[in-house]
Formats: C-alpha cells, structure tokens, sequence
C-alpha cells in the first residue's frame, strides 16, 4: 500500500488568503492529525534556521502555525538548530515572540550534550546524536527544499541527518566520500602533469593534498562530474566514480536511521517546504534568486515518501534561466533533474530515498493527496483585502 503524501500546491484558484501555503499548511496539520498526536509530549521542532543573511528559510508564519497546532493539541514544542545556527537565529526572525516557542541549539551551546551510537560505515564507527532530539518524546522535522552541492537536494532526510548530529559526526559524514580511493599517484610521478589535471577543472574542484604534494584531492561539493580532469590525467591516476560522491547520501541515510530509531513508532512527522529553491544549502548563510518556482508544501509521516513526492514535483519544473547565476548557467548539464543538471548526474537526488528505504524508513510508492485543489473551472473572480 502506498504512503499517503499531502499536498499544498503553490497554485491557486482565486487571488484570497485561503489558498496560500500557510492556509495549505492548516489543512495539511488537520491531515496529519498532529495536534491529537501530540498531548502530553515534549516537541522537537527541528528545521534549518539557517545562518548570516539567509532569508530563503522557512518563514516564521509557518513555524508558528506548527508550533500553534502542538500547544493546542498539549504539546511542550521546541525549535531546535545546531548550536550556531541557533545562536543567530533571532537575526533571521525566529524567537519566542515570533513563532510562539523558545529555540534552542540541539546538543547545546558547546555541542557537549549527545548520546553515542555505534555503527560502522566507511570511515565512521560513531555517530552523536544531539542531546535534546534524543530527549524528545516527538519529532517534527520542519524541512525546506533546496539544492545541495554535496547531493544534489537537501530535504527531509538531510534535515535529520546533519542536523541531528554534532560537528564531529557531521564532518564525518562529509568525508565519507574519501573513503573509497579515486586519485593512483603511482601512475602520475610527474608534478607538472599534476598541475595540468588540476588547472583542467574550470571549478577548483582538485587541489593538492595538503599532507603530501603527490597526492591530490577532490572536493566532491563543486565538481560536477563534467570529466575535463580524466581527459588529462594519465591512465589509470584518477577516478570521477559514483562511489565517492553516493557515500555521503548513504551517511545521511544511516545517519536519519539512527537518529529515527530514538523514537517509538508513530511519534515522527514531516513537512517540507518547497518554496524560494536556491542552488545550495542552507547553512551558506545567504539567498541568491530563487532558481526554480516554487512546488509547494508536503506533509507526510514517511520520510522516504515525503522526500521522493517533492523530488518528483520539482522534477516536472524548469529551471529558471534568468536567475541562474553565469557560474552555474556555463556549467548545466543538458538534462536530467534540476537538480541533477545543477550539481551532475554523480549526485542523483532520488538514491536518499533509495538508501532509506533499504534501511526499512519508508516507502518510494507514494500517493499524492492536493489538499485544495485547483478548480480550473471556477467563474472569474475579483479580489479584495479582507478587513477580518
Ligand atoms: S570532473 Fe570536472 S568538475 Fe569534477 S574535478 Fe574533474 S574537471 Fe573538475
């Protein structure tokens, strides 16, 4: 049986307030049943607040619908960030008096506050979870949709998966993609040959190790998988293989398994908003034009559901020329996702869910429930500012 998926879409009948996404976001709370779910439990809301002068986070107006619905249905919600990015959080327009409830950093001030799991993957064994995400009784993960260079998307499950863990885990993550040996210096002696590999990537993308000079290494984030490199490169010396970049999106699963299994059944939801879509993360600290329209909010209690739905709703837009910047435009690939031509087709968006879902956390088949939908056939309509 496929997982139910509620959909909020950004389209509209009529010009009125009550087919806005916040008004969307009401009845996807009501589908979601999440104010009977939560008497008596203590809330973690977790999103990315994001940090320095970003503004393309989720807007204040939705974070405290969420928080309402909790306190309504009995619930004791939190926000909760890493540490820095809830320690300018209030900068970006989140604090008690604007969504309705403290927020606080998820493993404290210091990150000292986690629980440790053990489990082997590549290079890691441990894996902390943030102290007060394990301590709740409830999870929401509040998500925005967005590209990331490590991926190719950040949602749901890059939403727990580096945001409930701490800096040190974190790290680790991100350099899984290490693990697996992509650069042979045996087979490239010659430094002048190594520094024409490396001035072949129109991204710095291969930069010399820092430890050893006939070693190099590949930061996976801005390489797009266009082969320049392997054109130069003696036979043999360097691989541009899935391997490497896959890694860090089976770290994310492995990570959200572990912080998801914190939690009895039943006591995790999810909505992500997919609105104002930048190239990158969140945690760049800024907002460039947004470089997709906007898909509209999702509400799910199955994080793979939830996470492969908006990666499908993304999938039928069109990137957005005109806002692109000339980096990204020069460097596109011709098709595939948006995501995918953004970041190269080594970054496959959907595999998270893959992963996920091999890991027991969900299912890919999905059914996608509009909560409003759109009447096509609705009279011409004026519009006024209601005095209510
Ligand atoms: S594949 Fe392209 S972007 Fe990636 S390291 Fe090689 S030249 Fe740079």
């Amino acid at each position: 049986m496929p997982s139910t998926v509620f959909w909020g879409s950004p389209r509209q009948t009529v010009i009125g307030p009550e087919e806005t996404l916040p008004a969307k976001l009401d009845l996807i709370l009501q589908k979601l049943n999440l104010r009977e779910r939560v008497k008596g439990e203590t809330v973690a809301i977790k999103m990315h607040t994001g940090n320095n002068i970003i503004t393309s986070t989720i807007h204040p107006v939705f974070v405290r619908k969420v928080v309402k619905a909790v306190k309504e249905g009995g619930g004791k919600p939190f926000v909760t960030d890493l540490n820095w990015d809830a320690a300018g959080a209030e900068e970006r327009g989140y604090s008690s008096e604007t969504i309705g409830c403290p927020v606080y950093p998820a493993s404290g001030p210091e990150e000292k506050y986690f629980y440790t799991h053990k489990r082997d993957f590549k290079n890691m064994k441990e894996w902390k979870v943030a102290g007060l995400i394990q301590d709740a009784t409830f999870l929401i993960n509040l998500s925005h949709i967005k590209g990331h260079p490590s991926c190719g998307f950040g949602g749901a499950f890059k939403n727990i998966a580096l945001g409930c863990m701490v800096g040190e885990t974190r790290s680790a993550m991100h350099d899984t993609v290490h693990f697996d040996k992509y650069w042979f210096a045996d087979k490239c002696p010659d430094e002048a040959v190594r520094k024409k590999i490396i001035d072949s990537c129109p991204v710095g993308a291969l930069v010399v190790d820092r430890k050893d000079p006939r070693e190099l290494h590949l930061h996976t984030e801005p390489c797009m998988q266009c082969g320049r490199c392997l054109k130069v490169a003696p036979a043999g010396s360097l691989k541009i293989d899935p391997v490497n970049f896959l890694a860090f999106q089976e770290a994310c699963a492995i990570s959200t398994a572990i912080t998801l299994s914190t939690f009895a059944p039943g006591k995790v939801t999810y909505i992500s908003l997919a609105t104002q879509m930048t190239p990158v993360c969140d945690c760049f600290g800024f907002t460039g034009m947004s470089i997709l329209p906007d898909a509209g909010i999702f509400g799910s209690d199955d994080i793979v559901a939830i996470d492969r739905a908006a990666l499908d709703c993304v999938a039928k837009l069109k990137l957005i020329d005109e806002n692109m910047t000339a980096s990204l435009r020069k460097f596109l690939w011709p098709d595939g996702h948006p995501f995918t031509r953004m970041h190269g087709p080594m970054k496959d968006p959907y595999k998270v869910t893959e992963y996920g879902e091999a890991l027991g956390l969900g299912s890919r088949n999905y059914e996608l429930v509009d909560v409003l939908p759109v009447d096509e056939n609705a009279p011409p309509s004026r519009w006024f500012i209601s005095a209510s």
